[in-house]
């Protein structure tokens, strides 16, 4: 039998033991990455939600941020949800100055876009390639431009303006290749049907 894939979840900072659930609902076997020796072996990695200028700095305290950068260039499958998406974003608006990212990922992202007055929020939206899901949004960012090999997968539907400033049609999932990152948090709700389109991308990619 094959053995199921191994998949990486950073585990520095943020909401490390919900990915380990929906990763092993969806049929992976969940590893916690803490320094770069961590990486050998994995089919994929997820980089959670947290706070993505900790993280950045935890990453530079490590030295991941070049192993993580060339896993990511080797063509790894790597998911982010929220401040795992800024990391993988190639540009980030209202970031801090000295905040090192991943990159690999032909977005620019602007953190904590949903406004100042509305931290967290709540919608369903559809999901290409998933269907209707309940999304999670907690001081989230927002995917304000994309490249062309960028394919959208998702957008606030209308009717949802937290912050009170427009937010309706805002990009919210995306995926490049092997690379898929969300502004919400799809482990919070006990529905694993992202997880495990992102473990589908992962078997494909082992081939
Ligand atoms: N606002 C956070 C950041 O900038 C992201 C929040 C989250 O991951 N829930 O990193």
């Amino acid at each position: 039998m094959i053995r199921a894939p191994r998949v990486g979840v950073l585990a520095l900072q943020g909401d490390v033991r919900e990915h380990d659930r929906a990763l092993r609902a969806a049929g992976a076997e969940p590893v916690h990455v803490r320094r770069v020796a961590d990486l050998d072996g994995l089919d994929g990695l997820i980089l959670p939600g947290g706070e993505s200028t900790t993280i950045s700095r935890l990453l530079g305290l490590f030295d991941l941020i070049e192993p993580l950068r060339s896993a990511v260039a080797d063509g790894l499958p790597v998911y982010g949800s929220c401040a795992g998406m800024i990391l993988l974003a190639s540009a980030v608006l209202d970031g801090r100055p000295d905040q090192q990212g991943i990159g690999g990922l032909d977005i620019v992202v602007r953190r904590n876009a949903f406004g100042r007055q509305v931290d967290s929020f709540e919608t369903d939206l559809a999901f290409t390639g998933v269907g209707d899901v309940h999304a999670v949004f907690i001081r989230a960012p927002w995917v304000e431009s994309a490249g062309e090999a960028v394919q959208v997968l998702a957008r606030v539907p209308e009717g949802n303006d937290p912050g009170g400033s427009p937010v309706a049609g805002r990009v919210v999932a995306v995926r490049q290749g092997a690379l898929l990152a969300t502004s919400f948090h799809p482990e919070l709700t006990g529905d694993d049907r992202v997880h495990a389109l992102f473990v589908d991308i992962v078997r494909r990619a082992r081939g």
